[in-house]
């Protein structure tokens, strides 16, 4: 691809995210400088600026572009953030909100994945992203509370341990459902004395599953 060609898909891309109702200005200046393609392997790299989900390894996915954005936009991060990530995949979705936030810790329970979006993390030059092969249905204890936390596969219900991890005023967006229908996606806030709800989406993620994978 030459550098115009580049240029081009690039700007189609935004055009799209557009389309869709993004309007936060640093969440499409932060899908802008994130390149997609070096999160994409293989024979679907060309399909990068595609709004498409994509297969990655480990039989999982890469979530639709469109729908990253509209889940970065609700979780309204700000740059003084500390924001856990619960389904690392390929990384592309942490890189986005390293952009926007102090620091990003996101956990995956296939090691391959982890150490596959570390490399790439490091070659992008992101050095605020931890990325850690662990069960994120548990959350990341040792580091909470977080301002903000993201769960990039669905729940039936919004795991208990991620509720308390949720600093009071703090944002999660969690796709919640059975795995195998349309899941329904949440923004849940954290008040001084409990718990306030919004559905704000349909969507569709890959199941949030107990316990570490094999590979
Ligand atoms: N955010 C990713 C896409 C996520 S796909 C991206 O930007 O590419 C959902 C991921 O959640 C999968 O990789 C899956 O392995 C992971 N996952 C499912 N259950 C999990 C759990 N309990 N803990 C951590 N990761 C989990």
């Amino acid at each position: 691809m030459t550098e115009a060609e580049r240029a081009e898909k690039i700007m189609r891309f935004i055009y799209a995210l557009r389309s869709h109702g993004v309007t936060d200005a640093g969440v499409l200046r932060a899908m802008e400088r994130i390149d997609r393609g070096a999160f994409v392997k293989g024979i679907f790299a060309d399909r990068a600026y595609d709004d498409t989900p994509l297969p990655i390894a480990c039989g999982q996915t890469i979530s639709q572009p469109s729908v990253v954005a509209l889940m970065t936009e609700a979780l309204e991060v700000t740059p003084r953030d500390k924001v856990l990530e619960v389904g690392t995949g390929s990384g592309y979705q942490a890189a986005i909100l390293s952009l926007l936030a102090r620091r990003v810790y996101t956990v995956e329970r296939h090691r391959t994945l982890v150490a596959e979006a570390r490399a790439v993390f490091d070659k992008l030059g992101l050095t605020n992203i931890i990325a850690m092969a662990s069960d994120g249905s548990f959350g990341l204890p040792e580091q909470a509370p977080f301002d903000r936390i993201m769960v990039t596969a669905a729940a039936e219900d919004p795991p208990g341990p991620l509720m308390q991890q949720l600093r009071v005023g703090g944002i999660m967006v969690v796709p919640v459902g059975q795995s195998d229908h349309v899941q329904s996606l949440i923004k849940v806030r954290r008040l001084e004395s409990g718990y306030d709800y919004e559905e704000l989406r349909p969507v569709r993620f890959v199941p949030l599953l107990e316990g570490m994978a094999r590979d």
